[in-house]
């Protein structure tokens, strides 16, 4: 499917669901003037509201989609109140519903991050492995430009989270190739690991998650001036 197309399809998916693109008007603050889109991982929607990426989930535990749309609706207030603009690719309200295949869902993604003229796109994840005793959280990004934001996320979960495993930065095209703004994925900690499988299906958890990421978000743009 060639570019035009998805944008054309994009621009429907927006003016009939104008909430996925809710976002408040700007208050003064650090972030004043930025437009963040958030992009909770999982969770596409076909035409027949069947769930058709449904992610990883927990042993008896939660589902990656569910832990991921908590964190991204908790980070959005917390980003509007230093005064940024934020878009979600899905709310509670409302699913995500592009294509079948994983290449070409992420790419309409991050084209509607590209559309949105976003100054920082942000893709939460939660891992998950074979090897059970794997643990921590990884920040993933892939073009040069968006090494900033992922060393200052990566710093502000080093100091959210000191007993927790940084696995460090990696460069992946996964990330997005499509995305021209600072684009990182996150992968906030493990679904296999026992531990933090448990914690992140608490409230408080989350909030901490989204707090991290929020303030990682500040220092970025804060350290740009
Ligand atoms: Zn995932």
């Amino acid at each position: 499917m060639n570019r035009r197309i998805i944008l054309i399809m994009l621009t429907m998916t927006m003016a009939a669901n104008p909430f996925i693109l809710q976002a408040q008007p700007s208050l003064p603050g650090p972030l004043s003037g930025k437009v963040i889109v958030l992009d909770p991982g999982h969770a596409v929607m076909d035409d027949n509201d069947r769930v058709i990426n449904p992610g990883a989930r927990a042993r008896h535990g939660a589902w990656e989609r569910d832990i991921a749309l908590a964190v991204a609706e908790k980070m959005t207030p917390l980003l509007e109140a230093q005064g940024a603009k934020v878009y979600r690719t899905r709310t509670s309200d409302n699913p995500w519903r592009y294509g079948p295949s994983q290449p070409g869902d992420n790419r309409s993604r991050a084209i509607l991050a590209n559309v949105l003229h976003a100054d920082a796109y942000i893709r939460l994840h939660c891992d998950w492995n074979r090897n059970r005793h794997f643990k921590g959280y990884t920040i993933y990004y892939f073009h040069w430009g968006s090494r900033g934001l992922a060393e200052a996320v990566d710093r502000a979960f080093a100091q959210a989270f000191p007993t927790h495993h940084d696995n460090g930065l990696h460069r992946r095209t996964f990330v997005s190739v499509t995305a021209t703004m600072p684009t990182i994925l996150v992968e906030m900690g493990v679904l296999t690991y026992k531990p933090e499988a448990k914690e992140f299906g608490n409230d408080t958890y989350q909030q901490q998650l989204a707090q991290a990421l929020s303030s990682g978000v500040v220092d970025y743009f804060f350290k740009q001036h």
